[in-house]
């Protein structure tokens, strides 16, 4: 087969021709490194896994091969599993978080309700000794009680001995005349 002008980074890398039915060109083109997939996975393997899949999904697996090799690279021992270990610490850290701040929304639910309970008993409290209303009333009551003493103070006055307690109360005051 005749050699393309510019080989794909697979063909570069391994110093070979790349001709126009080679598998890697499409999915590893010049500008993208091949260095990592080779080192991980070997040129032999990535072709086979190529070849294993149907086309529309290779440019998929060239780029989860590029992403695995570069992580294998990275953390030999975990490769990616190295990253779901990270982001499973980090749900674990939300989870915890998230709880917590469902304990403290539980915790203000349950103080608003005390204070509402409160609330309904001195509601309860009022609505038996009748209210701000019946406080005026009753005021209003007393003020018309003191009224008519006074007015039968008046009228009686000179007549009979007074019968309004502030008159009585006065009465030490006068001896001193
Ligand atoms: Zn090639």
């Amino acid at each position: 087969m005749p050699s393309l002008t510019s080989p794909c980074a697979a063909c570069k890398f391994r110093q070979r021709n790349c001709t126009q039915g080679c598998v890697f060109a499409p999915y590893f083109p010049a500008e993208q490194r091949f260095s990592n997939v080779f080192h991980v996975y070997g040129a032999s393997a990535v072709a086979k896994m190529l070849n294993e899949v149907s086309p529309e999904r290779r440019k998929d697996l060239a780029d989860s091969l590029a992403y695995h090799a570069e992580m294998r690279l990275i953390d030999p021992v975990n490769g990616c599993f190295g990253e779901v270990l990270e982001l499973r610490l980090w749900k674990e850290v939300y989870t915890l978080e998230l709880q917590r701040r469902e304990r403290e929304i539980l915790e203000r639910q349950a103080e608003i309700d005390q204070k509402r309970r409160i609330v309904e008993v001195l509601k309860g409290v009022l609505a038996t000794y009748g209210g701000p209303a019946a406080v005026d009333a009753a005021l209003n009551r007393a003020a018309a009680v003191a009224d008519d003493a006074a007015a039968i103070a008046d009228d009686d006055a000179g007549v009979n001995e007074p019968t309004i307690t502030a008159s009585d109360a006065d009465e030490p005051t006068t001896t001193s005349r």
